[in-house]
């Protein structure tokens, strides 16, 4: 953190005078017509409730302590479920108290079971995505001043710290890659605390999504059998953002039924929300398209703005290079209006110690800092409450995310304004032209394959290390199980005898695979300075975004790639603070192995089916920040990749199309401009980012012999994303229809049909020839 001012003296907002805020930012000169939508969400009053009977008083003197006089309803109806056991997911905004509804049965069934020399009775597991959340639960818990022995167990625990959890531990805070490599694995060492396990938490399960959810769902399989060998039946709770089906997440990531308490009670100020799109620059972009002013730039005016009428805000950006550019512009807007207010706004990233969280949180709070930039790393960390206002710069990839972001805004119940600043693609256009799309439609179902054989597989391997696998046992791996054995059988991995599956290797099963990674081993990032291991990068995306000389942001921090070697799987990079990004462009070809369903509009075809997809990453864009200009194209020579996966397509018949009036010279590049809009439309319906997913299109394919447009997963065997977009076809494509028709650019841009990965420089684009493609395909579409 940087520069906070010495004393306190900023006012707040007047609440009601929200609105008239956000309408008096939109007037300023320059900003006529960016201002989209405006929507004033009520006040909501608190629910509270008694505590239950069975709560240990202890536990609820503790949280009394705390200021908790009476709990909000909807968490004693999830820790009441618990306490039943009755496996729970509770999925409640940002602020609404979902750790104490599972804390509350955690630590009530610790003490009331504890023996009477104080030996361990009941044990909760508690799962975090994140060793950080683990740290700030250890701390929270801690804080409540319980006798109750509670213990992290992580990557960097010591070998006493192991043996102490063993031992004693009651309260364990861990992490899915720790179960998976370590606690499973090695069970046989764990038998007392697996026994007296009672509680299994899943905190910010909505984390466990794509591949790492498949994943995850395996990993808890696992933990079930290992605690059935041990003889005990844990209940499962799990906590989640807002999500769209958190009953159905819930049931995928365990296998088992669970009930779902959605509705939540606790209080929320008036919330004015905005969505904004800022205007068109003077300068052109890739074949004379106009370009938008930049989301951050956007969002940094805003910001000195809002903080010099003392409004408390938050900004969200998605690097700390743009946060810090953020943070630095509006300071210096700031100096020409009064030279004390520059200090009121700072920058913040991930990775900062406790106290120096706690310092930000503060000085937010007493008014030292008014504004404050911030990356998503913010997301799991830092506890900001009542903040007047929320700067979102460019849609975060999903409603929960937005809501979630939205939710920093207002705690306390104050009134609140948060505003979407437009980012030029086409899913952000759809968004602040289409608000009810983003503010009337449920949030993200999520998705994942539990049953994905790439992912199965070495899970499959796994279990059967822990515990010999029987026959009575598939159908909690999925309908493929047996096949996936048979083939495991056949190729050695795994033995078949009399009572069931053996490994019979030395090595750990559970290194076969990486649970946070969806193709195989994944790359390494190295400090070339240091030889330090940064992270990782997923070996399906490293062409792409691990190449030399690419631009990479991991946790905020920008670093530049000196090099990638592909045998070692390693990039060798450094920190860099350049005012460029990068993107590659890759090539691809696309065939069909297996159509798995399909629907038929008139003699339009839409399929979901097994695809293989070759791609290979031909050369990168460097692009000026934040403005987006291009400065130049590098050639890259990188080997083509080969990807077994999931696609939906859809084609037209050679007669639709000649009855369309379509040229055929024009079919091309609408068919081209109607892929790039629908991949960038995706994550709408299945919750994905757009470099998750790639597509082909072609006025004539081979397999299909008409006009296909493909639409494939990124990671081998598919993560679900195309089964959504198969099931959500209808709504899919013509919110791409309303995308390109509704933008006002002339001949195609960024926020409509341009995008920014294209393997062949955004050509032929055919805005016009795209829509009437897409009318064409819809004509026939069964109605809602
Ligand atoms: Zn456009
Ligand atoms: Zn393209």
């Amino acid at each position: 953190m940087r520069g906070v001012a010495e004393e306190a003296s900023a006012q707040p907002a007047v609440p009601a005078e929200i609105e008239r805020l956000g309408r008096r930012l939109a007037a300023a000169p320059g900003r006529e017509d960016s201002l989209r939508h405006v929507r004033v969400l009520p006040r909501r009053e608190a629910t509270t409730t008694s505590w239950p009977d069975w709560a240990h008083t202890d536990v609820v003197d503790a949280f009394g302590r705390r200021g908790v006089a009476a709990p909000w309803r909807h968490q004693v109806v999830a820790a009441d479920a618990a306490h039943a056991g009755q496996h729970v997911v509770i999925s409640t905004g940002t602020a609404s108290g979902k750790s104490l509804a599972y804390q509350l049965p955690a630590l009530t069934s610790i003490l009331d079971h504890r023996g009477s020399r104080g030996e361990r009775g009941a044990a909760t597991l508690y799962i975090s995505p994140t060793k950080a959340l683990a740290q700030d639960q250890l701390t929270t818990i801690a804080g409540l001043g319980l006798a109750v022995r509670v213990t992290t167990h992580d990557g960097d625990s010591s070998y006493e710290e192991r043996d102490w959890t063993r031992e004693h531990g009651e309260y364990v805070l861990t992490n899915p890659d720790m179960l998976h490599r370590s606690l499973l694995p090695r069970h046989g060492r764990w038998t007392d605390l697996f026994r007296s396990l009672d509680l299994v938490v899943v905190d910010e399960c909505h984390h466990y999504r794509g591949v790492f959810g498949a994943h995850v769902a395996q990993v808890l399989r696992r933990l079930r059998r290992v605690c059935a060998f041990h003889g005990s039946d844990p209940t499962f709770m799990l906590a989640s953002a807002t999500v769209g089906n958190p009953a159905e997440h819930a049931s995928q990531l365990t296998g088992l039924d669970v009930m779902a308490v959605s509705h939540d009670d606790a209080p929320r100020g008036e919330v004015a929300l905005m969505l904004w799109e800022p205007r068109f620059t003077s300068y052109t972009g890739e074949g004379g398209a106009p370009v938008r002013r930049a989301a951050s730039s956007e969002c940094a005016d805003l910001l000195a703005d809002l903080v010099s009428e003392g409004v408390r805000t938050l900004a969200f950006v998605r690097s700390r290079r743009a946060a810090e550019q953020v943070a630095g512009t509006a300071a210096s807007l700031l100096a020409d209006v009064d030279a004390s207010l520059t200090g009121r706004v700072a920058s913040y990233r991930g990775g900062y110690l406790p106290e120096e969280r706690r310092e930000i949180e503060q000085a937010l709070r007493d008014g030292r800092l008014v504004g404050l930039a911030a990356t998503n790393a913010l997301e799991l960390g830092i506890d900001i409450s009542g903040l007047d206002a929320v700067l979102v710069a460019g849609f975060p990839g999903t409603r929960a995310a937005w809501w979630q972001q939205v939710g920093r805004a207002g705690r306390n119940a104050g009134d609140a304004l948060a505003v979407l600043v437009a980012r030029d693609d086409p899913l952000d256009t759809y968004l602040v032209t289409h608000p009810d799309a983003l503010l009337d439609v449920a949030v993200e179902r999520t998705v994942f394959d539990p049953a994905n054989p790439y992912v199965v597989g070495p899970h499959l391997c796994a279990a059967a290390q822990e515990v010999p696998l029987r026959e009575n046992e598939l159908d909690l791996f999925g309908g493929h199980a047996r096949e996936l054995l048979d083939e495991l059988t056949a190729t050695g991995r795994l033995r078949r005898r009399p009572h069931g599956w053996y490994w019979t290797h030395p090595e750990p099963a559970s290194a076969l695979t990486d649970i946070r990674s969806g193709s195989g081993r994944p790359f390494s990032l190295v400090e070339e300075s240091t030889g330090r291991v940064v992270g990782t990068v997923d070996a399906g995306s490293a062409h792409a975004t691990a190449h030399a000389g690419a631009v990479y942001v991991h946790r905020g921090e920008t670093w530049v790639v000196d090099s990638l070697d592909l045998d070692d799987r390693v990039a060798m990079i450094d920190r860099a603070e350049v005012d460029y990004s990068t993107t590659a462009r890759e090539l691809t070809e696309i065939s069909i192995r297996r159509e798995l369903g399909h629907h038929t509009w008139g003699a339009a075809r839409l399929s979901l089916g097994l695809v293989d997809v070759t791609r290979q990453v031909v050369s990168y864009l460097r692009r000026r920040q934040p403005s987006g200009e291009v400065m130049e194209e590098v050639p890259l020579d990188l080997p083509e990749q080969s990807l077994s996966t999931q696609a939906v397509w859809w084609t037209l018949s050679d007669e639709q199309l000649a009855d369309s009036g379509l040229l055929s010279a024009d079919l091309p590049g609408a068919a081209h401009a109607a892929e790039h809009c629908s991949i960038g439309l995706l994550p709408l319906f299945a919750t994905c980012d757009r470099w998750d997913i790639g597509g082909v299109s072609t006025a004539h394919h081979a397999d299909t012999g008409r006009l296909t447009v493909f639409v494939y997963d990124g990671h081998p065997g598919g993560a679900g994303i195309s089964a959504r977009g198969f099931t959500a076809a209808r709504e899919w494509l013509t919110a791409t229809r309303e995308t390109i028709r509704s933008c006002v650019c002339p001949d195609g841009c960024p926020s409509c049909v341009q995008s920014p990965k294209c393997g062949n420089q955004n050509h032929p684009l055919d805005k016009g020839a795209a829509v009437s493609l897409l009318d064409v395909l819809l004509d026939q579409a069964p109605p809602e």
